[in-house]
């Protein structure tokens, strides 16, 4: 135990996700050596967060705006839609660099269990912009596990009576029980590329 500060500091750090005890302390005694100016930047980023972040209208991604970087960019294919369960999805996604459409975030995956139901999730919202936009296909693609398997499953039935809409899922291949993050780029790429319909 160090005394005062230092050990706030190491007990607040090691309470992050990821983040050891002897993490902690390697981070903490390497903000203490670093600028002023650095720790400042890092404070602002971190109140900024505080005070909420805010959400694309369109898709649920992190936006800096109320729409997000990819909604607003005219080069993305809009007739195609990809339905992820986080934003962290959208980014392991955007680095295959397989995918020109765009994204529909729904903030979590189906687990009754933990009292996760449809109304929980961005699900009303897919289904309005699917109703009013032209959208030709929706590829799911939630987590390999089994709340990504239920929710995908409970997507295809909600989306089955769209006139037109094809519904496509990742190539399996992905392992599984994981996260769709976990996945390297090459996997997640080839599932991309080799998706099925539903
Ligand atoms: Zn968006």
């Amino acid at each position: 135990m160090y005394e005062g500060p230092v050990q706030d500091l190491i007990d607040e750090l090691g309470a992050l996700p990821g983040v050891g005890p002897k993490s902690a302390q390697r981070i903490a005694f390497h903000l203490l050596a670093t600028d002023a100016a650095d720790i400042n930047r890092l404070i602002t980023a971190l109140q900024q967060v505080a005070k909420g972040v805010r959400f694309c209208e369109i898709c649920g991604n992190v936006a800096a705006d109320t729409t997000c970087r990819i909604c607003g960019d005219a080069r993305r294919d809009p007739l195609l839609v990809c339905v992820v369960e986080e934003p962290k999805d959208v980014l392991a996604i955007e680095r295959t660099r397989e995918f020109k459409g765009r994204y529909h975030v729904l903030g979590g995956a189906l687990d009754p269990l933990s009292g996760v139901g449809p109304d929980q999730l961005r699900i009303k919202e897919l289904l309005g912009r699917i109703g009013r936009d032209e959208i030709t296909e929706v590829i799911i693609a939630t987590d390999p596990n089994t709340e990504g398997e239920a929710t995908a499953t409970y997507l295809v039935r909600m989306l089955r009576d769209f006139p037109g809409l094809s519904v496509t899922r990742l190539a399996s291949g992905l392992p599984m029980g994981g996260d769709l993050e976990f996945a390297d780029e090459l996997t997640l790429g080839r599932a991309f590329t080799g998706r099925r319909a539903v």
